[in-house]
């Protein structure tokens, strides 16, 4: 018997380090097409997949502006082109196992995507192409991650799914300390007290005032994010 579906309509965020080499900057297509493999199975089954792509692999905002000859808005602008650099890799390997996409962006960049049109991102769901959400939110001072809360809120998706390098969300950095203590649950409020550093807290706030569970789990683990997408208590949830 095929798997359960728990959830219907998942945003998945994918960080930009998951397009590069562990450690490493730009896109390596074989990390992309790893990423595809472990989406595939999720696309087979029906689940209606957004995607919201990070651009640490290029450039991230805070760090490029900590040379003040570089204000912070255009740095975070220069990372929202990073992220749509992702996007179109993320969409080309997708399309090569002809799985249809249409990549969004929240900048106008009309050769190479669509404009972000929540009714239309909406549709697209409906007829089974993933969308792959380009260009953050549009807006600088924010990252991906809020921008994964706004756009899950917005396409009435039932859960964020945060992909990441760790298997979930630790007392401590489990790369630094082996004795780190994973949480299976925890509450919103408990990652805004302790300003656990999973998420940017202004997505953990967006979700917890929209009640959208977290799954935060390791990306890459083979079968993990099948397991998130059929409830199967992968990783870290974080709901109320
Ligand atoms: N960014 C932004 N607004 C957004 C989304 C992203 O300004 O709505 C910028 C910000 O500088 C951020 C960079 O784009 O650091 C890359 O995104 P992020 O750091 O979230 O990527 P990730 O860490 O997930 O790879």
């Amino acid at each position: 018997m095929s798997e359960p579906i728990r959830y219907k309509r998942v945003l998945i965020k994918v960080s930009g380090e998951s397009f590069c080499q562990a450690g490493g900057f730009g896109i390596h297509p074989a990390a992309v097409a790893s990423l595809v493999k472990e989406l595939l199975p999720v696309i087979e089954m029906g689940v209606e997949v957004a995607m919201v792509v990070g651009g640490g692999n290029f450039v991230r905002g805070k760090d490029l502006a900590a040379d003040p000859r570089i204000q912070r808005a255009t740095a975070d602008y220069m990372g929202m082109m990073a992220t749509v650099i992702n996007a179109l890799s993320l969409q080309d390997t997708l399309e090569s196992h002809n799985i249809p996409t249409r990549v969004m962006g929240a900048i106008a960049m009309t050769a190479i995507c669509e404009p972000w049109i929540r009714r239309r991102a909406v549709r697209h769901l409906e007829k089974g192409r993933v969308v792959i959400l380009a260009a953050g939110t549009g807006s600088p001072f924010v990252t991906t991650d809020t921008c994964a809360a706004l756009r899950a809120s917005e396409l009435n998706a039932e859960v964020v799914l945060k992909g990441t390098k760790v298997d979930g969300v630790f007392d401590s950095d489990p790369m630094l300390n082996p004795t780190a203590r994973k949480y299976d649950r925890l509450t919103y409020r408990k990652v805004l007290a302790d300003a656990l550093g999973v998420m940017d807290l202004t997505a953990i706030s967006m979700c917890m005032e929209r009640k959208l569970p977290i799954v935060v789990f390791e990306l890459l683990k083979p079968g993990n994010l099948l397991g998130a997408v059929c409830g199967k208590g992968i990783g870290t949830l974080i709901a109320e």
